[in-house]
């Protein structure tokens, strides 16, 4: 586990030092199912950064918001995505112990953005016309 560690201390200076909120390991060439994300407090990026191993979303509420999103795969472009408001994530954290979160707002949206990374969709892949 000493190399998974190491992996992902790096992948959190990568996204603080980038200003990012979210980081999933494919993109630093890490081929692990795992992502980070900045945890929040009353709506601010305050909170700790949470690693989450094997993530899956196990539940996701039907009411759906649109929100521009960025992306350090593809800085200084933002796109309005539609996603569920709400979702219920399964997770392990370096011990092996599995998690249930429940997470709304943006968190909840990282989350999806980030498991998206480790299935190979980027954000562009979400909009019927990256131009437009
Ligand atoms: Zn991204």
């Amino acid at each position: 586990m000493q190399g998974l560690m190491a992996k992902l201390r790096d992948m959190k200076e990568t996204m603080l030092s980038l200003n990012g909120i979210g980081l999933a390991a494919p993109q630093v060439g890490v081929n692990l199912r795992v992502i980070v994300i900045q945890l929040m407090c009353a709506g601010k990026l305050v909170g700790p950064v949470q690693e989450m191993i094997n993530p899956v979303i196990t539940k996701t509420s039907t009411d759906i918001i649109g929100y521009e999103e960025g992306c350090l795969s593809i800085p200084g472009e933002y796109y309005r995505i539609d996603r569920p408001s709400k979702i219920d994530v399964k997770f392990q954290t370096l011990r092996g112990r599995y998690k249930r979160w429940h997470l709304k707002g943006l968190e909840a949206r990282v989350v999806q953005h980030e498991l998206d990374h480790l299935n190979g969709v980027l954000m562009v892949d979400l909009i019927e016309n990256p131009a437009g």
